[in-house]
This record gives structure tokens, C-alpha cells and sequence, in this order.
């Protein structure tokens, strides 16, 4: 092992050489005859030196002189000086306001020189050790788990008072750090903790509890957070750091910190996609969303078992003829506890967690029962569309298993139709592409759904082995409420150009069913026409469609 280095500052040649004798075995000593050249010794060796033994009265420079000039330098804090004195309280005492650690008698007693020095030495070092554990450097906040004990000793033994917990989070720390590297980001979180510190100036602790989140914990004064939270964005060292804060107000006292901290962050996450949201409070609302979603993970399997699941259809108008020309199969929830969920919770937490995969294959195979169900009951039979998820693309054999289970049923493949949101084209393009290709093959319709609904790529039209475009229902939506359907008109043009059928979703009224018929669209799909049906309604739609059609009547 390197031997860790001593300073020696006396004037005195005899004793410099007396002390180098008995310390040398077990370090490098360095020697310096007065406390000038000590301070230059100092300035060049600080990061090596382990310890400084100091003569008082030297010439030029004096001991008490070197400890002031010591003490002015932050960055010499960690270096322990052991002072050599002849004794006497008053010198004791203004070395020790001067920083000294510790003293030695002269006439020098060498055994205990060496002890004295030996013990300071390993005490220094488990204090650094212990300090480093504790303390973040980068922030100079508690690192994360001794941020937590902090919590727990404030919330145990102040009970009767009430604390929030508020977490910083700089949302887009990866490319931050990719873009400007590992040093202009430590700087930046230096100097964020500062200004951080700076809005909350009553906290009672601070944390790092990851490379980028911060934790506080602060008394409750019902302050208005959005306010107290104003950071300056421009006085940021990376302006283009992306901050987000999350709010526990009035902790419960028994929570663990850990989990207080992670409410804090569950809010935070609510507005990280939200431009000009910058604080968030965990409440009842968020806590009821956060209980239903662990509720669906939770459930999800049982409720597949036991039919939990039920599949509705929503009719597709046929412009042209003025009749039925399809449906939407989407499905339903029926929770026995929590009663209806809607799909728009459920789907994402499926997607998430991988489920969709299951739950679309019964979605699919339910959609071929009721195909053959309608053949049996002497039904038209019309086109039923499926969804298949982003992830349902990445099995390996989506287009054999859609057909076998068509087969099982003897439905054909042109009665079902597969519709495939933007979004799972982005992911994998040629995956996507080639899963097309092959459901076409197999004689399956393709449709492309929620077209212009913030993903749309025009590139995906023309490399996709489409037959259908569904417009998606925010087009409408806006297009009414500028009463401007141009962008809708457009967007049909653009698929009759690239030989697409056309689906309009989400048309409410009959004003926007005349507008986007004249406009030229194929198929109208909405509430206007129907919402989407139970299985009995949806055969009675049908079983009414199919009259009014024989007896000539055109609803178009
Ligand atoms: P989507 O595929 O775009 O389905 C259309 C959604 O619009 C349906 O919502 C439908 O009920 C609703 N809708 C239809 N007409 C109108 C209208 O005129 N006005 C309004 N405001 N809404 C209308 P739903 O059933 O809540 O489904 C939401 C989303 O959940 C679906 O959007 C789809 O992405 C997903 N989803 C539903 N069922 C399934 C499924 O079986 N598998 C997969 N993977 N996703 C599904
Ligand atoms: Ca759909
Ligand atoms: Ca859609």
C-alpha cells in the first residue's frame, strides 16, 4: 500500500530529522523549516497529505499565521494538524479556535507523537468514509437512504407536527447528459439543488435520491406550491432542462419515507408530457386512479377466466349504400367490484403489462362467434373489424393464428378486417410492414385507425400494405369547431389517391355526417349512427338494417 504522507512544519533541523526518524517507517514525510514554505508544501501536497504536525514559534511565518492562512482555504478542511506546544492553556486555546485537532508536549515524547498521530490519522479517515456515505457530493444533499432515515427520525419525533414532501425532477436528464456530458451536468445539479433550495427555504431536509430527483422534506404552512415552486428557467445552467415537481402535502406520519417519495414522483409523472404544468399534487383524485390501476393489474388474469370481458359492436355506415357496412368490435369491462372500466384505462395498463395480447385474442375469437352467430340467426353478414395492439405485432405468428382461429370458425377472412393504430407502425416499421403483407395475403382487410391523430406519418401511407384509412375523431372534432372541413377533404383525397376505403370515426351529428358524405368519405362510423351495441342490439341493428334495406328505403 502507498504510505500516506506527513508535513512536518518546525524550524528547529534536530527535530525535523528526529521526527522523520521515528514517523518514516510508516510514512513519507515531507519537511517544511517555517510556515511559508509549510503553506507552499501545503498547496502542492493538500490531496496526498494525511496529516500536518506544526511547530508553534518559527520565524517568518508562526504556527498560529499558518493556521489562519489554513483555515481560510475550504479545500484544506480535510487535512487534521497536530500542534507541537511547550504547553499553556492560552496558546491551547487559540490554536484550537484556529483549527488545530490536537496537541503534543515539547520536548517532544516520541512514542506519543506516534500514537497521537497513528490515532488522528484512522479517525480522519473513518469520518471521510462516513461522510461520503452520507452526503451526496455532487449536491451536498443527504444521499438517498440517509435522506429517508432523516424523514423517519423528523416524522417520529415531531408528530404533532405536519410535513410535505416535494420532489424535483429533471424529466429529461438522459439526453441531457448525452448532449452535454458528465461535467455540465454535475454542475447543473449543483447548482439546480441551490436554486431549488433557494424556493423551499424552511426545509428541514433535503435528498439525492437518484442521479435526477431531488427530495425535501418541508413543514406544511399551506402554501400555494405552483407559486412557491416557480422556478427561473432562465437561470438554470442548462436552459433546456426539462423540471417537473411532485407534492405530497401533510405526509401521514407512519408512511414509509420511500413511499411518500414515490406518491411525490407518481404525481410529478402525471406532467411530464403536460407543456406549461410544472408542479404536481398527489390528491384523492390521482390516489383513486392509482388504487384502480393496482385494482386492473391485479384482476386482469381472474377477469379473462371469468368472462369478465364482454365484446361490443359498433356499426360502420355505409355511404353508398346507405346501409350497414361493418362494425367495430371493442371491448367492454364489467368489473364485479369496481363496475364498467373503460377501455381507455384498461388498454394501456394491458399494453404495458403485455396482457393485450390475451385479451385481443379473445377479442378476435368472440368476433368470429358472432360472425357465424349472424349466419346461423340468418343475418347479413357484415365485415367485423378487430384491434390489434402494438404488441400483437410483435408476435411471431399473428397472421397464422387470426387465420386458424377464422378457420376454427369457418369464417371467412374477408368478414374480418384488422385495424392497426399509427403508433405500433413507428415501433417496428418492417415488422409492421411484413405482418400486413402476410394479413393480406391470407385474405384479411387492413386498415389503418386514428389516422391524423398526432403520430400520422405521411411516409407510412404509401410503404403500408393498406385497404382502409380510418380518420381519426379529433379530426371532426376540430374541423366542426372551426367549421372548416378542409383538412378532412384533404386527407380523403389522399387516401382516394392512394386507393384506400375511407372511414370517418366520431361523427356525432347530422350536420357532420352531410358534411363529411358530401366530401366523399366511404364509411361513417359514430354516434350519430349508433354507439357501439351489446350482441343482442347489435343483431336487432342489424335485423332492422336488413328490412329497411328490403324494402327499398335508403337512410343515406
Ligand atoms: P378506437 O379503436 O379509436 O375506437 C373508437 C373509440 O371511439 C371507441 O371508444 C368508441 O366507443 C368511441 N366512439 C365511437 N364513436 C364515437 C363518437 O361518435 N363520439 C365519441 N366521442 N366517441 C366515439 P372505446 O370503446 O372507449 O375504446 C377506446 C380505445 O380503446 C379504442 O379506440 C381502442 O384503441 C382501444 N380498444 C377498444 N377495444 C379494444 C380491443 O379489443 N383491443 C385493443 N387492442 N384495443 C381496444
Ligand atoms: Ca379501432
Ligand atoms: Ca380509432
Amino acid at each position: 500500500m502507498r504510505k500516506r504522507t506527513i508535513l512536518v512544519v518546525e524550524d528547529n533541523p534536530l527535530n525535523r530529522s528526529m521526527l522523520r526518524e521515528v514517523l518514516e517507517e510508516d510514512y513519507t514525510i515531507i519537511e517544511a523549516a517555517d510556515g511559508l514554505e509549510g503553506l507552499e508544501l501545503l498547496e502542492q501536497h493538500y490531496t496526498d497529505i494525511a496529516l500536518i504536525l506544526l511547530d508553534i514559534y518559527m520565524p517568518r511565518c508562526d504556527g498560529f499565521e499558518f493556521l489562519r492562512q489554513k483555515a481560510k482555504e475550504s479545500k484544506y478542511d480535510t487535512v487534521p494538524v497536530v500542534v507541537a506546544t511547550a504547553g499553556g492553556s492560552k496558546v491551547e486555546l487559540t490554536c484550537l479556535e484556529l483549527g488545530a485537532n490536537d496537541f503534543v508536549l515539547k520536548p517532544y515524547d516520541f512514542d506519543i507523537i506516534v500514537n497521537r498521530v497513528n490515532n488522528l490519522i484512522r479517525l480522519r479517515e473513518s469520518a471521510m468514509i462516513v461522510n461520503r456515505l452520507t452526503w451526496d457530493a455532487d449536491t451536498g444533499l443527504y444521499n438517498k437512504e440517509f435522506f429517508y432515515r432523516a424523514m423517519e427520525d423528523k416524522l417520529l419525533m415531531s408528530a404533532e407536527n405536519d410535513y410535505d414532501v416535494v420532489i424535483a425532477e429533471v424529466d429529461n436528464y438522459a439526453s441531457l447528459l448525452d448532449r452535454h456530458g458528465e461535467e455540465l451536468w454535475k454542475a447543473f445539479i449543483k447548482s439546480f439543488t441551490v436554486q431549488v433550495n433557494g424556493l423551499i427555504p424552511d426545509c428541514i431536509a433535503g435528498g439525492r435520491i437518484n442521479s435526477h430527483v431531488l427530495g425535501f422534506l418541508v413543514p406544511s404552512t399551506g402554501r400555494d406550491w405552483e407559486k412557491a415552486l416557480a422556478l427561473d428557467k432562465e437561470a438554470l445552467t442548462l436552459s433546456n432542462a426539462n423540471v417537473v415537481f411532485g407534492v405530497v402535502e401533510r405526509v401521514d406520519h407512519d408512511m414509509a419515507p420511500r413511499k411518500s417519495c414515490s406518491l411525490a414522483m407518481s404525481a410529478a409523472s402525471t406532467i411530464k408530457d403536460r407543456y406549461g404544468v410544472h408542479v404536481a399534487l398527489f390528491d384523492d383524485e390521482l390516489h383513486k386512479q392509482q388504487m384502480l390501476e393496482q385494482i386492473i393489474r391485479e384482476s386482469m388474469e381472474t377477469a379473462l377466466g371469468e368472462l369478465q370481458f364482454s365484446v361490443f359492436y359498433q356499426p360502420k355506415h355505409n355511404v353508398h349504400t346507405g346501409h350497414i357496412g361493418g362494425a367495430e368490435a371493442l371491448v367492454r369491462w364489467f368489473h364485479p367490484t369496481v363496475g364498467f372500466i373503460s377501455p381507455g384505462l384498461f388498454i394501456p395498463i394491458f399494453e404495458r403489462s403485455g396482457f393485450i395480447t390475451k385479451l385481443d385474442l379473445y377479442v378476435w375469437e368472440e368476433a368470429c362467434r358472432e360472425v357465424t352467430r349472424c349466419k346461423e340467426l340468418g343475418l347479413p353478414c357484415v365485415p367485423i373489424s378487430v384491434n390489434a395492439s402494438r404488441l400483437d405485432f410483435d408476435l411471431p405468428d399473428l397472421p397464422t393464428r387470426l387465420a386458424e382461429l377464422a378457420d376454427k370458425y369457418g369464417v371467412d377472412h374477408s368478414h374480418l378486417h384488422v385495424e392497426l393504430t399509427e403508433t405500433a407502425y413507428s415501433d417496428n416499421p418492417q415488422k409492421v410492414i411484413d405482418t400486413l403483407g402476410e394479413l393480406k395475403a391470407l385474405g384479411f382487410n387492413t386498415e389503418l385507425d386514428d389516422f391524423g391523430s398526432g403520430y400520422s406519418s405521411l411516409v407510412s401511407l404509401n410503404t403500408l400494405p393498406l385497404d382502409v384509412m380510418k380518420l381519426d375523431m379529433s379530426m371532426v372534432r376540430k374541423a366542426t369547431e372551426l367549421n372548416d372541413f378542409r383538412i378532412v377533404e384533404s386527407t380523403i383525397n389522399l387516401a382516394q389517391v392512394l386507393d384506400l376505403e375511407t372511414v370517418v370515426e366520431g361523427v356525432e351529428t347530422a350536420e357532420e355526417a352531410k358534411r363529411v358524405t358530401e366530401i366523399g368519405c366511404d364509411f361513417i362510423q359514430g354516434y350519430y349512427y349508433s354507439r357501439p351495441l351489446k350482441r343482442d342490439e347489435f343483431e336487432e341493428y342489424l335485423r332492422n338494417d336488413h328490412m329497411s334495406a328490403s324494402k327499398g328505403e335508403d337512410k343515406a
